[in-house]
């Protein structure tokens, strides 16, 4: 096991400091403020969590990193929206626990990464809408028309302040855990440097393929 887990989290790429001309554009001061930070160690290894606060809403992030985070070298970053079916229940509704866990190793393997969870649960319409959204599912309606059944955009999720965090840990480039390039692009917009995607491999299973298809065909993911 690598015994990196009390080296600091390094800062920077602010746009005061500006290290870089193509680093974070400005946009004045960033909308997220860090609020603690402390080890945690875990199955797939040793990591430390930061906390962060949104100053625009009541929004809480946590960022759980690795290693040694610099503004110049490609670092393994993933936007994680919250599921708490999947990720705490390992509901097999969908695939996100298993990308999770991957994105967690994968971080532990480079030894250096940041995965930013963001509370944006169930796409942004939170865990009870989401509970109707399954029970439309389960009428026979996709993943994508049960939210604009219950009057939502079929993603209601916003990466922005993912992003600032991303730039306060002191990143600029970045290698996504991704197969969403909505994330990428929302990334890029934001003012990061996307020099690489990392599939995710999951097992896959019979009790989430339509969503999969669904989120394919209809969400323009790449899977
Ligand atoms: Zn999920």
């Amino acid at each position: 096991m690598k015994t990196d887990e009390t080296e600091p989290i390094t800062t920077g790429c602010r746009a005061s400091a500006a290290p870089e001309p193509d680093c974070r554009p400005s946009r004045g001061p960033l909308t997220v403020e860090r609020i603690a930070e402390a080890k945690l160690p875990t199955e797939h290894g040793e990591f430390r969590i930061v906390g962060y606060r949104s100053l625009t809403s009541d929004e809480e992030f946590v960022a759980v990193a690795k290693g040694d985070l610099t503004l110049d070298e490609p670092t393994l970053v993933r936007i994680h929206s919250q599921c708490l079916t999947g990720d705490v229940f390992h509901s097999l509704r969908c695939d996100c626990g298993q990308q999770l866990t991957r994105a967690l190793e994968h971080v532990e393997e480079a030894g250096r990464g940041v995965i930013v969870y963001q509370q944006q649960e169930g796409r942004g319409i939170g865990i009870l809408n989401k509970i109707r959204a399954y029970a439309l599912q389960e009428q026979g309606q996709d993943t994508v028309e049960a939210n604009l059944s219950l009057g939502f955009a079929a993603d209601q999720r916003d990466y922005q302040q993912c992003a600032e965090i991303l730039f306060d840990l002191g990143l600029c480039k970045v290698v996504v855990m991704s197969n969403n390039p909505q994330k990428l692009t929302a990334l890029e917009n934001a003012g990061l440097r996307v020099v690489g995607r990392v599939e995710l491999e999951i097992q896959p299973y019979e009790s989430f393929a339509n969503y999969l298809r669904t989120k394919r065909e209809k969400m323009g993911h790449i899977l």
